[in-house]
């Protein structure tokens, strides 16, 4: 017997009958003696349409009210799932973040997560084998009352995070994808799916921009040491054995695989802007006049480039920023011209940063310079690149982000 967590994203409940799907499944590991905590998130789309309809209502309204809207969409899934398991005769019982409850800071829109107390599911577990189905993205802030939400994607951060409070054996994310691939699949069909990745790793893809997971879930998971597991809900809950092992990727320890690869997978992102500060006077705290009040517009900044001064007395700067800050970055830096002293901006929003990952990396050199030799093969030119110890990103013109990843892929032999 073991004690699992089961979070189901959007499209897997959908609708009723996709709920239905969820229920069998949830169903099988019940049937198998498991004991089971639900996670689920609201229907695919209502939760954009519940952000909308806020906006509708005022542009500028406050979080908390946003958070008391947008958290109505996981608390309609738990109750219909519940529904629908009881209809199958499995005993089951919804909780809303604030009935467990899960704790949270005060950020609204965006709050973490502080603790939260598993022990009623657990002497449910015991006395009852009754299967809790647990609103995701939501929770409490304890001083105020008020439901807080945790940020888009947030029911996976919920999934782990109730996972480690409960202990978990393991932390299954079932979604509309059987695992994490070498790379995107549309992009690159012979990319494979990969058995095992390590936290590290996944951090890196999630950050980078693979949508599988959301970033803080897999930052718990390698604190609590949750092994979370990457499956599809859409394979047929009747053809699985629950103690076989199923399809999907296992987010672990790096210690627990055994054959690691020098690269891991290839991530890319076209929702990238490039900003180019030119001529700045190259003196102590002019970094600090340019992304002072870009943190202060809680504007990203991701790739940063600056050149050694070839006059000592001025230099550029170049960065990247996300395509939907790219305006408001200009605004920003405009603002400050005379406190930064600039001569001119030049920009881009034609980019992409495409980024290689591996732990590997670690104890190999010359793994970067590959790369180099083979875009250089394909005519690609790179405007910027940034290095990190797991992994490197380039920043290359959008047109050719496809060939690039191709490139990479088959170069560190991801290709099947
Ligand atoms: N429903 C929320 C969202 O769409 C949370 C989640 O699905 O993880 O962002
Ligand atoms: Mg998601």
């Amino acid at each position: 017997m073991a004690r699992l967590v089961m979070k189901f994203g959007g499209t897997s409940v959908a609708d009723i009958d996709r709920i239905r799907n969820v229920a069998h499944h949830v169903k099988r590991e019940v049937d198998a003696g498991h004991e089971v905590a639900v996670v689920v998130s609201a229907m695919a789309g209502k939760t954009n349409e519940l952000v909308a309809w806020c906006r509708a209502a005022s542009p500028m309204h406050d979080a908390r009210e946003y958070d008391a809207v947008v958290a109505a969409g996981e608390q309609v899934t738990s109750g219909l799932l519940a529904i629908t398991l009881e209809g199958m005769g499995i005993d089951a019982r919804s909780w809303q973040g604030w009935q467990l409850p899960i704790l949270t800071s005060d950020a609204h829109a965006s709050a973490r997560i502080l603790d939260i107390n598993g022990a009623e599911l657990i002497k449910r577990f015991k006395e009852r084998k009754q299967v809790a189905v647990i609103s995701g993205f939501q929770g409490i802030h304890k001083d105020t009352g008020r439901i807080t939400t945790l940020g888009r994607g947030g029911s996976d951060t919920s999934a782990v995070a109730i996972a480690a409070a409960i202990q978990a054996d393991r932390c299954d994310i079932y979604t509309d994808v059987d695992g994490v691939y070498t790379t995107d699949p549309r992009v690159v069909p012979r990319a494979r799916r990969m058995d095992k990745i390590a936290f590290e790793e996944m951090l890196e893809f999630a950050s980078l921009g693979a949508k599988v997971l959301q970033v803080r879930s897999v930052e718990l998971g390698m604190v609590h040491k949750v092994k979370i597991f990457v499956r599809s809900s859409f394979d047929k809950p009747e053809d699985i054995d629950p103690h076989g092992t199923p399809p999907g990727t296992l987010i672990c320890d790096e210690e627990d695989i055994v054959e690691q690869q020098v690269v891991t997978g290839i991530a890319f992102s076209k929702d990238e802007a490039q900003i180019s500060v030119r001529h700045v006077p190259d003196r102590p705290g002019i970094a600090a006049a340019i992304f002072g009040p870009l943190a202060e517009a809680s504007i990203n900044v991701d790739m940063i480039v600056q050149n050694v001064s070839a006059d000592n007395a001025t230099t550029d700067l170049t960065f990247t920023v996300p395509a939907s800050d790219y305006q408001r970055s200009l605004d920003v830096l405009g603002k400050s011209k005379s406190a930064i002293g600039f001569d001119r901006i030049d920009g881009a929003t034609d980019v992409a940063k495409v980024s290689v990952i591996g732990i590997g990396m670690r104890s190999h050199a010359g793994v970067a310079a590959d790369a180099f030799k083979a875009l250089a093969g394909r005519n690609i030119n790179i405007r910027a690149i940034t290095t990190s110890e797991i992994k490197f990103s380039v920043l290359i013109d959008a047109a050719y982000t496809e060939l690039a990843v191709r490139t990479l892929h088959s170069l560190y032999g991801l290709d099947k």
